[in-house]
């Protein structure tokens, strides 16, 4: 499998732990030693811009893709010179997944879980069909990993809409783990209902 584009989800916040900002860092030179171009949510700060100077340094490609009332208070990076910018936060989701090979999630706030989410149930529904990533640095997401296995054993989804995703605890494991995540397709739309 060749890996071209990803898209990465990740915190706009400045003030997290540097240990986030590190994996952030490790990850985008990971990516760029294997050529993979990023798209992302354009921002400047936080993790987001940690990733975009990262790349940009070492030479990679990355691509903002954000909505134009973002880049009129600002937030757009003015080191990524590939930018879209979309009418609204729905229009700018959808972008993110046209034409990736993966998505891999960083910690993050409200915005990365809610993208998150949008892409898991889109997966359960057979409408994106790629590999997802979830970084699981300093056990951040450990809480939503038992909120997912908690939905499954209650039967609000299936035990089979658990691979739909991988956690991996270091940015080294992140190319690994898309290669080796379980192949999906629009079929898995026969199975999305629970009945
Ligand atoms: P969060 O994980 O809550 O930090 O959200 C990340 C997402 O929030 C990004 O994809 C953007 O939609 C949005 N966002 C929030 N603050 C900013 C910012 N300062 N610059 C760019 N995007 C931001």
């Amino acid at each position: 499998m060749i890996i071209k584009k990803i898209c990465v989800y990740c915190a706009s916040s400045p003030k997290v732990n540097k240990i986030y900002f590190d994996a952030t860092e490790e990850l985008a030179n990971e990516l760029v030693k294997e050529n993979i171009e990023v798209v992302y949510g354009g921002g400047a700060h936080g993790l987001m811009g940690k990733l975009a100077d990262t790349i940009i340094e070492n030479g990679g490609k990355i691509k903002g893709i954000m909505p134009k009332f973002m880049d009129e208070v600002e937030w757009s990076h003015k080191g990524v010179t590939d930018f879209e910018f979309t009418e609204t936060m729905h229009e700018r989701k959808a972008k993110f997944l046209i034409g990736i090979d993966a998505l891999v999630t960083l910690p993050g706030g409200s915005g990365t879980l809610e993208e998150l989410f949008e892409a898991i149930t889109l997966k359960r529904l057979g409408k994106f069909t790629k590999p997802i990533i979830i970084l699981n640095t300093n056990g951040f997401y450990n809480p939503l990993k038992e909120m997912l296995n908690m939905l499954a054993n209650e039967h609000f989804m299936r035990k089979k809409h658990l691979e739909m995703y991988t956690f991996v605890d270091n940015p080294n494991q992140v190319i690994d783990a898309i290669k080796n995540a379980v192949i999906w397709d629009e079929s898995a739309i026969n199975f999305a209902a629970i009945i």
